[in-house]
């Protein structure tokens, strides 16, 4: 690990610029698209319109299942009138798919902006619905709309609703918290399994057999940085939070398990010999695809929320200068460790108003700028280079082992840049 403190201090404490507008980032209901993929025995029932039902259609793209596990319970025009009951619609439905789909264990109501907006009580048709459908389904809610969410955290909102009909316990137990692919699942729970933590619960869990269970002595550590509800939610639990920078590049990823390590009085010899292999991948991997990296300044438009944890990661290990790192909103106690490690500089903005920002983006001309699909072909028309932030959500990016692909994402549009360049001459 290198030093905590960065020459001149973290951004801790540096003036956040706050700004409420316009916004450009997906609703809420976006985040189905890898919650369905990770519970197996899930199915996501959005209560919304058709344009809900075409931004999932197009959000899971080419992926196209025989049977999937989301689908939306359109709302027609008599029920946005009133003219129909909703709740009587609503409960026809899920009897209908759930008599088709036996496999389905736990059913969530995902609200949108139609169903807020005529106001259907989705707690209630849940606890309604658990009790017409219990033991063999349970059934919960949470809101994805536009009105309420920003693109991850519809996951938030997913996991929070789970916290409360977790199980008691009161066993010392390890709960890793946030959605990953299942490959990168299991090499965070052989990296933990390595230096003897193996009493670890998982939220998700893959499936609702699996027995994640909460109570005094459970501490938790978060694997993605937009879970602000849940953390919320596990701490009237009772549960501990182990604070740490986000598992993304070579120092972030040990950073996260020194954290646990510390926890659970693991000794840095035995620390050392599970990590030391990987690290050293990891570092390699790194130094050659940020190649294309080093020496560019990089702007952050908010979206993901892991802005703040890939600036740390672009600036500490890939020799990038932020200049401006957005995040739709920024939590002391989950972002405060990455913001400790980055370097003061980097005006630090939470919230947004497009056309401000926008501003400060041409006049600040970037190398690399990381936002929304709808700002960035505008972006690229004006001679920007840009990423996509939504692909690094869809992508594996966490731990040792995907630390290489990480840095890769962010050089591959440099790198195209510079060949075309190199055309064009
Ligand atoms: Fe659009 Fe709202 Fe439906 Fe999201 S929830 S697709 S923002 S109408």
């Amino acid at each position: 690990m290198n030093d905590l403190t960065p020459l001149g201090g973290g951004c801790r404490t540096a003036p956040v610029l706050k700004q409420r507008g316009q916004r450009e980032v997906f609703c809420g209901l976006t985040g189905i698209i890898w919650l369905h993929r990770k519970m197996q025995d899930a199915f996501f029932l959005v209560v919304g319109s058709r344009t809900c039902a075409h931004l999932l259609q197009s959000a899971a793209g080419v992926m196209i299942f025989a049977e999937p596990r989301f689908g939306t319970a359109i709302l027609e025009e008599q029920d946005l009138a009133g003219m129909k009951d909703a709740h009587t619609e609503l409960d026809r439905e899920v009897a209908r798919l759930l008599a088709r789909r036996p496999d389905i264990r736990q059913l969530f109501l995902v609200g949108s902006c139609p169903s807020e907006v005529i106001k259907i009580d989705l707690a209630r048709a849940a606890e309604r619905l658990t009790q017409i459908h219990a033991p063999h389904v349970r059934v919960l809610n949470y809101s994805g709309s536009g009105i309420e969410t920003t693109f991850t955290e519809g996951e938030d909102a997913c996991l929070a609703s789970m916290v409360p009909v977790l199980k008691d316990t009161t066993a010392r137990e390890l709960l890793l918290v946030g959605a990953l692919p299942d490959v990168v699942e299991d090499q965070m729970l052989a990296l933990l399994g390595a230096i003897g933590i193996d009493n670890i619960r998982l939220l998700p869990a893959r499936r609702i057999d699996d027995t994640t269970a909460v109570g005094p002595n459970t501490v938790f550590a978060l694997t993605q940085p937009f879970l602000g509800e849940t953390h919320a939610a596990l701490m009237r639990r009772g549960a501990r939070h182990i604070a740490a920078p986000f598992p993304f590049g070579e120092d972030g990823t040990t950073r996260w398990l020194q954290a646990i390590a510390t926890e659970f009085g693991v000794s840095a010899e035995v620390f050392a010999a599970a990590t030391d292999a990987p690290r050293d991948r990891a570092r390699r991997a790194i130094a050659q695809a940020s190649e294309h990296l080093a020496g560019k300044s990089v702007f952050f438009f908010p979206d993901s929320q892991l802005e703040i944890p890939l600036a740390r990661f672009l600036t500490r290990e890939c020799g990038m200068t932020a200049i401006e790192v957005g995040s739709p909103y920024i939590h002391d106690t989950l972002h405060g460790p990455d913001l400790d490690l980055l370097a003061a500089g980097p005006q630090i903005s939470e919230g947004q108003d497009v056309d401000l920002q926008l501003d400060r983006a041409r006049a600040a001309r970037p190398d690399l700028t990381i936002c929304g699909l709808g700002l960035a072909n505008p972006l690229e028309a004006e001679g920007l280079t840009t990423k996509w932030a939504i692909e690094l959500v869809f992508t594996p990016v966490h731990f040792y082992e995907q630390a290489g692909d990480l840095a890769g994402l962010f050089s591959r549009p440099m790198r195209r840049k510079s060949l075309l360049r190199l055309e064009a001459a």
